[in-house]
């Protein structure tokens, strides 16, 4: 049998539920609570800031140009040091042939990141912006993490905004969390010591954030972090939200991905928790409560697998994410073994989970009502659907 929830657990739940924002210790209350109650207040608020009857994903296509890395980071399984014969670094051909498969699958961006390659120049990068933008004018080009960034203003001798200029003016178009994990410097320390620090990466996605570019918030749980170094990463993520809204006209995160650590292949295998399903959810449902400034919330389906991103929808996630087309870096280190999703796949979470399945584009905005009969079968698709996308389009 359950314990019967403290009454001071009632207090915080009702107060996140009437939209008031909690603070960190009331946050960080959250994880002693029944989940079941949590998850039913993460899902009312989901509910009320994002369209209640739809579930949305994008059609993308993550890029890896480069697997040579010189951060060697513990918990990574997919970088290579530049001696190892699988290292590579791809050619703009060769991209430029992985985008049009993506256009032909209807897809409308690509998430472009690598590892911190030392042989790169900044020619390298530029030039790549510039061939993709030439070659694929309608492909938005979401861009390197700041860890990638860190490393140009290192290595190029350039100032911060000076790095942003040169790739906004190369075609630029966002610059994606990735690298979050735990922003908490003891955490990332333990896991990996050469991993950009939190003021860094906050102080590169502010930059990113005032200039207008598409960033999103990111976390990793399972390094054997605290609760209380949780709620600091999400607490952190707030303010930071704030700002931006308050200061660069509303151009903060566009959404929160979040994921569990996986150590297969790598050098923290047996020596980090990791995270179970459980914990997963638990961790979605409380950043649903915490992020009350950041409407769109991804469920993982890389890390967690179909089964556990659909069971997201009801635990303050509205969106399953990208197709993404090739993931390499989380199925690199275990996750469940799944490199893309397809379209119908992520067409049949949703509306198997009683939603109305929308195609958005990398900042939300919903670009497509797809045809769900004919993505299904008549005879399969939950008719409730069909009609609701009969309505909206
Ligand atoms: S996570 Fe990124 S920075 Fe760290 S080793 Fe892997 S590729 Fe390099």
């Amino acid at each position: 049998m359950t314990a019967p929830m403290p009454a001071a657990g009632t207090a915080i739940l009702h107060k996140a539920a009437s939209g008031e924002r909690l603070s960190a210790p009331e946050i960080e209350a959250l994880y002693h609570l029944p989940l079941p109650e949590v998850a039913a207040v993460a899902h009312e608020l989901r509910l009320a800031r994002t369209r209640p009857d739809v579930v949305t994903f994008l059609i993308d296509r993550n890029i890896n140009y480069t697997n040579i890395c010189n951060v060697g980071c513990n918990f990574c399984a997919f970088y290579r040091t530049r001696r190892q014969p699988d290292s590579y670094t791809l050619t703009y051909e060769q991209i430029s042939a992985k985008i049009t498969e993506l256009e032909a699958a209807g897809g409308t961006r690509i998430l472009l990141q690598g590892g911190v390659n030392p042989a790169l120049g900044l020619e390298y990068y530029t030039g790549l912006l510039r061939h993709i933008k030439a070659r694929h004018p309608g492909i938005r080009i979401d861009a390197f993490s700041p860890e990638e960034v860190l490393f140009m203003e290192r290595a190029f001798g350039l100032t911060l905004d000076d790095v942003l200029s040169t790739l906004i003016e190369a075609g630029l178009d966002g610059l994606p969390g990735a690298g979050g994990e735990i922003l908490e410097d003891e955490v990332r320390q333990r896991a990996a010591p050469a991993r950009i620090r939190s003021e860094d990466w906050f102080r590169i996605i502010d930059a990113a954030q005032r200039r207008g570019l598409y960033t999103i918030s990111t976390m990793v749980i399972g390094f054997g972090e605290t609760y209380a170094q949780r709620t600091r990463h999400l607490v952190q993520l707030r303010e930071q939200q704030d700002r931006a809204n308050a200061l660069y006209g509303g151009n903060g995160f566009s959404g929160f991905a979040m994921w569990t650590l996986q150590t297969e292949h790598t050098r923290l295998h047996g020596k980090a928790p990791g995270a179970s399903a459980h914990e997963y959810l638990q961790q979605l449902a409380i950043a649903r409560i915490a992020l009350d400034n950041v409407p769109n919330i991804q469920a993982s389906w890389p890390g967690q697998g179909f089964k556990v991103a659909q069971a997201s929808l009801y635990y303050g996630a509205n969106d399953l994410g990208s197709t993404m087309m090739e993931e390499n870096v989380v199925s690199a280190a275990g996750g469940h073994g799944r490199h893309k999703a397809t379209v119908r796949e992520l067409i049949r979470i949703a509306v198997d989970a009683g939603f109305t399945p929308a195609i958005r584009n990398s900042r939300f905005g919903i670009i497509e009502w797809p045809d769900v009969a004919a993505y299904l079968g008549r005879s399969e698709a939950n008719p409730e659907a069909e009609r609701a996308v009969g309505a909206a389009g």
